[in-house]
């Protein structure tokens, strides 16, 4: 009872007390669906960037390759020092060619993100690993590439491609050309490499 005297507010009938509940309830209903569908897709995409980043920083703070450290992307296949050897149009050899049947299986000599898969003028279809210390593992000429696409993390020894003559290479015996750049310049890979 309001002591002013004042008739109280008429109090809400029945229907409209139930009708405000299911209004709430629907409304709650469709926080929680929506929730449901955006925040694992969310936490999902914020899951993968955070591993993506940490792998990225991890593999800036390991060492570059040393000597004799990386397995051949061919392993048991025979390894020449063709660094710096002539090419066309005043270019000199900017990696090592590694000689194979066609449709060898690739090997990536490191750990690493990858990051180019696709085709381009001279090195026809390529694919671009980057292992530790941030170097660049080029190969090139593939016949085809393994099941795999930028972004994707892959282990030392994961197959990448398989050997072709893709590129300005094509016609001739069918070889992986595998570069390493560290700056953005090319190295040699050939004392990089083991050998047996
Ligand atoms: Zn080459």
């Amino acid at each position: 009872m309001l002591a002013d005297g004042k008739s109280q507010p008429p109090k809400p009938s029945f229907v409209s007390r139930v009708l405000g509940v299911l209004i709430k309830a629907v409304v709650l209903i469709g926080f929680l669906f929506v929730f449901d569908k955006l925040l694992p897709s969310i936490s999902e995409q914020t899951q993968s960037f955070v591993v993506a980043k940490w792998q990225q920083l991890s593999l800036l703070q390991q060492e570059l390759p040393t000597e004799n450290s990386l397995p051949s992307p061919l392993p048991e296949k025979n390894l020449t020092d063709t660094w710096g050897a002539a090419r066309s149009q005043g270019r000199s050899h900017e990696g090592i060619d590694i000689f194979a049947e066609r449709g060898t299986p690739i090997q990536s000599t490191t750990q690493g993100i990858v990051s180019k898969v696709g085709e381009n003028n001279l090195g026809g279809r390529v694919v671009v690993v980057v292992g530790p210390g941030g170097a660049g593992h080029y190969y090139a000429h593939l016949e085809d590439y393994a099941d795999i696409a930028p972004n994707d993390w892959v282990n030392q020894g994961d197959i990448i491609g398989y050997v072709g003559d893709s590129g300005n290479a094509k016609g001739t015996p069918p070889h992986v050309h595998y570069g390493i750049y560290i700056n953005g310049s090319a190295v040699n890979p050939y004392p990089l490499l083991q050998k047996d």
